[in-house]
């Protein structure tokens, strides 16, 4: 276990933004994570648990506690079954499932960070989410001071979303068990209709895993959603806000405000997201209400590739990323009434 006192957290966030951490435990082992965390719940010390840093906002002040970094290790892969230590790299777990022949979260390659952060905020893209493949999640329960282990359905898995993120203090994950499918190498059925046209298939349709996972990945670095440390549209959390989710009611009155301002004939992006819900799209919001690719102009500002990672080109603050994602969610709220939320974590800091 290495311990560090004032340690920079900003190195180890993909924005590069926030300030020290008074304490930085780096654990290697399961058993380093459970008597750090331990340590730190003993003492009353506040605990911030850190994989990839890919999804997280840190205040400049930085964080007056225990930052915990999780860099354990482990890959099993018995039969279809998969497990993986919680600081395992997830792009890397993902390339090997398709080495093996092994469908299920092919389309969730280019994803950065660690693997124990994936059912967190169930993480998603190109038509999968981890929900579908988790089938159970190995953590330690800082309320009941133990190991637990906790199905799928204990998961409370749905978009964006956990039992870990409505209660993010209590579980810090230690491994993470899936079960994937051997389809004669072929990838899980293709849902995703841009997936579906750079393969040339229909969707669901399947295809060969290693053409799903590389035609992901070509996807993704078009819109700098593939790490890159020498392209600042890469500096960023992925998307920063989510989709909104409206009811029957929500979504009307904000069709009629998209009619008002774009045209009588325009009409919103709408998918079906369960009974009487329907799900809008944040880019288009943040472009159709002005923000387009490139937006801004100090040192944090919307990619140039894609209008919903909002990036820092270099000596930006989070004071300064926060500005901009203001600035974003009143100039979408003043034109369609609907407030967009944020999907990186916040730390000692809120839009
Ligand atoms: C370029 C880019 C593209 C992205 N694309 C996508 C995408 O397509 N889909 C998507 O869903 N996300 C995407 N993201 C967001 C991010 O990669 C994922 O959310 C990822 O799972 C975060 O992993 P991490 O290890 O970096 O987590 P961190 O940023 O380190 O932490 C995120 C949160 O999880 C908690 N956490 C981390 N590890 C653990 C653990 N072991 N136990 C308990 N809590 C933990 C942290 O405390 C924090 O609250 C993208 C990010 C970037 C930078």
């Amino acid at each position: 276990m290495q311990v560090l006192h004032d340690a920079p957290l900003a190195p180890l966030t993909t924005f590069r933004l926030g300030g020290p951490a008074a304490r930085l435990v780096t654990a290697s082992t399961d058993a380093e994570v459970i008597a750090a965390v331990r340590e730190a719940d003993d003492s009353g010390t506040p605990l911030l648990v850190i994989g990839g840093g890919s999804n997280l906002v840190i205040g400049d002040k930085g964080f007056d506690g225990t930052a915990l970094r999780i860099a354990t290790r482990g890959v099993e892969l018995r039969g279809t079954t998969l497990e993986l230590a919680a600081g395992e790299v997830w792009t890397d777990a993902v390339a090997r499932t398709v080495e093996a022949g092994l469908a299920g979260v092919e389309c969730l390659a280019g994803i950065p960070g660690s693997a124990g952060a994936t059912p967190i905020q169930n993480v998603g893209a190109y038509g999968q989410e981890v929900s579908s493949t988790i089938t159970e999640v190995i953590a330690y329960d800082r309320r009941a001071g133990e190991t637990v282990t906790l199905t799928n359905e204990e998961c409370a898995f749905s978009y964006r979303h956990s039992r870990f993120k409505a209660d993010p203090e209590r579980y810090v994950v230690l491994r993470v068990r899936f079960e994937l499918e051997a389809a004669d190498g072929l990838s899980a059925p293709v849902k995703y209709a841009e997936a579906a046209r750079a393969l040339g298939v229909e969707p669901g349709d399947r295809v060969p895993l290693a053409d799903a996972r590389a035609t992901v990945l070509k996807l993704r670095a078009g819109k700098g959603m593939v790490l890159d440390a020498e392209d600042h549209d890469t500096w960023s959390a992925g998307s920063f806000f989510t989709n909104p989710i409206l009811t029957e009611e929500q979504f009307a009155a904000f069709r009629a405000r998209v009619r008002e301002r774009l045209g009588q004939d325009a009409e919103p992006p709408a998918y079906p997201a369960g009974e009487g819900r329907t799900k809008t799209s944040a880019a288009w919001l943040i472009d159709k209400a002005g923000f387009t690719k490139g937006y801004g102009t100090g040192p944090a500002r919307i990619s140039t590739k894609h209008t919903l990672a909002l990036t820092n080109r270099g000596g930006a603050t989070t004071e300064d990323l926060l500005a901009l994602a203001r600035e974003v969610v009143a100039g979408v709220r003043e034109a369609f009434g609907v407030t967009l939320v944020n999907e990186p974590v916040t730390v000692g800091v809120g839009l």
